[in-house]
């Protein structure tokens, strides 16, 4: 019999890049490998550590503050950029989440200093007059197999703004989306995913969870019973207005 593929995830910087119950995030991967009967491996790699880019499926890297992201955004570009170059190279899942999404671009404007990113997507994230972007928010994306509702939060000071080469991960429905001005949200390279949306993200939308582990393990996954799961899906797309 051959072994049941297993989902190998890396969380980067998870006691760190954490405050809108990414782990959450985590917990959904994990219950939606299981319950297939798939393996699941979490590990985890912080300030300092260095990343095996060929020892996982799919890298995760949450929301963080301000504070938070100064000392991440350089041990980021000192210590793993290259390995998540080369992961991504093969094909490997990165999804990044809010204060995560802002550093895979090439840089982060915080007060007067500018934050390195490791340049993994084409985009900037600038400051501009005005409040902080918050709110429920809703897009629409396509993850092959059709266009579908991501429903979640966002709440980020920051201006996103992708360049020529990078692509949105979907459109705004409702709410601000990367800069509040040209209805793009998110952005999506290859298996590289970053978005602004949490609450947390992929507890309120299972499809998503789903299509990730199906990016990252190049495989079909069997639905599951999913009627808890739809009523939160349906909670976040009304509280975002749908
Ligand atoms: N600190 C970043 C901003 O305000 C991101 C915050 C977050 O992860 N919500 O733009």
């Amino acid at each position: 019999m051959t072994p049941a593929p297993v989902l190998r995830v890396c969380a980067l910087y998870p006691e760190l890049m954490n405050i809108y119950a990414d782990r959450g995030n985590i917990a959904v991967l994990r219950a939606r490998c299981e319950w297939r009967g798939l393996g699941f491996e979490l590990s985890a790699s912080s300030i300092g550590d260095k990343v095996d880019p060929a020892a996982h499926d799919l890298f995760y890297l949450g929301g963080g503050q301000d504070r938070d992201q100064v000392a991440v955004a350089h041990d980021m570009v000192a210590t793993k950029r290259a390995s998540l170059h080369q992961a991504a190279d093969r094909g490997a899942m990165v999804l990044a989440v809010c204060g995560g999404y802002q550093l895979l671009g090439h840089s982060y404007q915080l007060g007067a200093e500018e934050l390195p990113g490791i340049g993994l997507v084409d985009l900037r994230t600038v400051r501009e007059e005005g409040p902080r972007l918050i709110g429920n928010c809703a897009i629409e994306a396509d993850l092959g197999g059709g266009s579908r509702v991501i429903a979640g939060f966002e709440n980020h000071g920051g201006r996103t703004y992708l360049g020529t080469a990078a692509s949105p991960l979907g459109r705004v429905l409702t709410g601000h989306g990367n800069n509040g001005s040209d209805g793009s949200e998110g952005v999506r390279a290859r298996n590289v995913i970053g978005t602004y949306l949490h609450g947390p993200l992929l507890p309120k939308n299972v499809w998503l969870a789903d299509r990730l582990i199906e990016l990252a393990l190049d495989l079909e996954l069997e639905p599951l019973d999913d009627a808890m799961e739809e009523a939160a899906h349906r909670s976040a797309r009304r509280a975002a207005g749908l």
